[in-house]
């Protein structure tokens, strides 16, 4: 008897071994999850006597990393931010609520995931909310149904068949032409190729002629529209980009954490208080309205600076630097050509009506011409429970949503977005059909930086050539694969390692995801090159 039982424990645990193993060999052929891209040396000073003051601009994710990384290490920092609130999208501004009551109203819900390795250092080194894990990731279809990633397996590469089992495509779509051809692109990640090749080819045009099947393209889509661009102008190379970073590089899956404050209270407040304790200046409601090289080092609104990072977002660049004094034509050009992408819609609505109970706080809408995420807020945020609670808010509210619309399609005129928005949000979730918008905070911005076609090779690098002047942004070209507000974070470090470095400082460490998908290297496939003219 126990022979055979012996025998049937270890015919079941070939496969377990085989999926171990294979496991095993993807995580040693990316070089593990986690990339030192840059390791201090430790012997190095961390701070000297005498520091040249530092000019940061622009008060975002980016400038608030390099501010505080110098401002510890001893610079005299002055940071320079034109709105009244520090954060820039990561930001929460005054909203009244009601006559007489105001409350913080951030600027969209973010997801904050486990592979951010800069964004959450930067996290872990204030004092800052929790965070909550959301327990699914969810996209909800223009039929009404959900697709669900909670319960993919998070290995890169096997998640796809985490995708298989979902219906997003199916083996046939994988084996049979064109896909088989054109969807090797995205394990073969490696930024010289994927851009050289792909940055002049749009996504739609890759969905196009690879005939994606219509739930992988919902799930690509997804991807898409989190770069704030239409298929028509989103470069094929960053949604490569994108997918690795993503998706095919990390093992810590879809699901994200989220803070449960309000960014000011959560976030912005304590990253303040720590820069004003350390001495730097911030000066919020100071627009940087003028620019130029000296021969001492830097100018900015009159006042003189020995190091610069520039730290703005995409409409500002143009007009302070395609004429800066003192520049040479090439940085002139390529910090001032940056553009911002299409308009993006942020709208909160206060309404009388509650979304279903079973709707996740987050969820990606497949879009019909606008709606692409809802979130919940009266079900997480603690300021907005204590709005409704406490009566700073109307008394007939049930829930308060914030709709996205992160691409706004260049034909929708601004007089159709809200009504646009609202019948999408009625036709994915019926229950609220009837809900009266009680009250509301809209914005509709074109500040977003542009991950159109062709944009990369004049893309602005953190060093810009001219010493003591960096960029940090999420609009920058970095040497490793980050987006968003990762991209952000770890250009702010990448730029007050430029300053420190040129001091003779020790630098912070950076890490990164694998540089390289799992195929990198494979020659395309000349169907490929036929199908893409790439
Ligand atoms: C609705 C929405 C949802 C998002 N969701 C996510 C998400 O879930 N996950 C994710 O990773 N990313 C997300 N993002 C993207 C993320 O917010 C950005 O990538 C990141 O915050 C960019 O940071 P930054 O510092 O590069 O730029 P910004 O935040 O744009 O900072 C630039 C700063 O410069 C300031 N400025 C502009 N002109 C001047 C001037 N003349 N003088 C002084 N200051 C000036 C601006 O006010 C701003 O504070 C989202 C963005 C939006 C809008």
């Amino acid at each position: 008897m126990l022979p055979w039982f012996g025998l049937l424990l270890g015919l079941l645990a070939i496969p377990f071994a085989f999926f171990l193993g294979l496991k095993a060999l993807i995580r040693a052929r990316l070089g593990g999850y986690k990339h030192e891209f840059v390791r201090p040396d430790p012997s190095a000073p961390l701070t000297k006597e005498a520091l040249r003051s530092v000019a940061v601009l622009g008060g975002g994710v980016a400038g608030l990393t390099a501010a505080l990384t110098l401002a510890r290490r001893g610079y005299p920092v002055t940071l320079y931010e034109k709105k009244a609130f520090l954060g820039g999208k990561l930001g929460s501004q005054r909203e009244p609520v009601l006559a007489g009551q105001e409350t913080w109203v951030s600027h969209g819900f973010h997801a904050f995931f486990p592979h951010y390795h800069s964004f959450r250092r930067l996290l872990d080194s204030v004092r800052i909310c929790e965070l909550e894990s959301i327990d699914d990731y969810v996209i909800c279809e223009k039929s009404g149904a959900m697709t669900r990633f909670r319960g993919v397996e998070p290995t890169p590469v096997l998640n796809l068949f985490g995708l298989l089992r979902r219906g997003l495509f199916s083996l046939k779509d994988a084996v049979s032409a064109p896909g088989r051809d054109l969807y090797g692109v995205f394990l073969e990640y490696e930024a010289d190729a994927t851009f050289r090749r792909y940055d002049s080819v749009s996504y739609a045009e890759f969905a196009r002629r690879g005939r994606v099947p219509p739930r992988l393209k919902l799930a690509f889509n997804t991807f898409a529209r989190a770069f704030f661009a239409d298929e028509e102008k989103l470069s094929l190379a960053q949604l490569i980009k994108a997918f690795h970073f993503y998706y095919l590089s990390q093992d810590g899956g879809l699901l994200y954490e989220y803070p449960i404050r309000d960014y000011e209270a959560g976030l912005m407040r304590p990253i303040a208080e720590e820069l004003e304790s350390l001495g730097a200046e911030v000066r919020t409601l100071d627009p940087v309205r003028e620019f130029s090289r000296t021969l001492e080092g830097f100018q900015v609104n009159g006042r003189p600076y020995g190091a610069v990072v520039v730290a703005l977002d995409a409409p500002a660049l143009g007009p302070l630097f395609l004429d800066a004094p003192g520049l040479p034509e090439e940085t002139r050009r390529r910090i001032g050509s940056v553009r911002a992408g299409q308009r993006y819609v942020v709208w909160r609505i206060w309404i009388d009506k509650d979304i279903r109970e079973s709707v996740p706080v987050f969820v990606i809408t497949e879009r019909e011409r606008a709606l692409d995420a809802v979130t919940a807020f009266h079900r997480f945020e603690v300021e907005t429970k204590e709005d409704l609670k406490s009566g700073r808010a109307d008394p007939k509210t049930r829930a308060v949503l914030e709709l996205h619309c992160y691409a706004v399609p260049d034909d929708l005129v601004d007089a159709e977005i809200k009504p646009t928005l609202f019948g999408e949000l009625l036709r994915r979730f019926p229950e609220l059909e009837g809900a009266s918008v009680l009250h509301e905070w809209y914005v509709v911005e074109q500040n977003f930086s542009a991950f159109h076609v062709g944009l990369e090779a004049d893309r602005p690098t953190v060093e810009t050539g001219v010493p003591g002047l960096y960029c940090a942004a999420d609009w920058v070209k970095l040497p490793f694969p980050a987006m968003l507000l990762e991209a952000a974070a770890a250009s702010g470090y990448l730029a007050a390692n430029g300053i420190l470095a040129e001091d003779g400082l020790r630098l912070e460490p950076i890490v990164t995801v694998p540089l390289k998908g799992l195929m990198a290297g494979m020659p395309a496939p000349k169907t490929r090159v036929e199908l893409l003219g790439a």
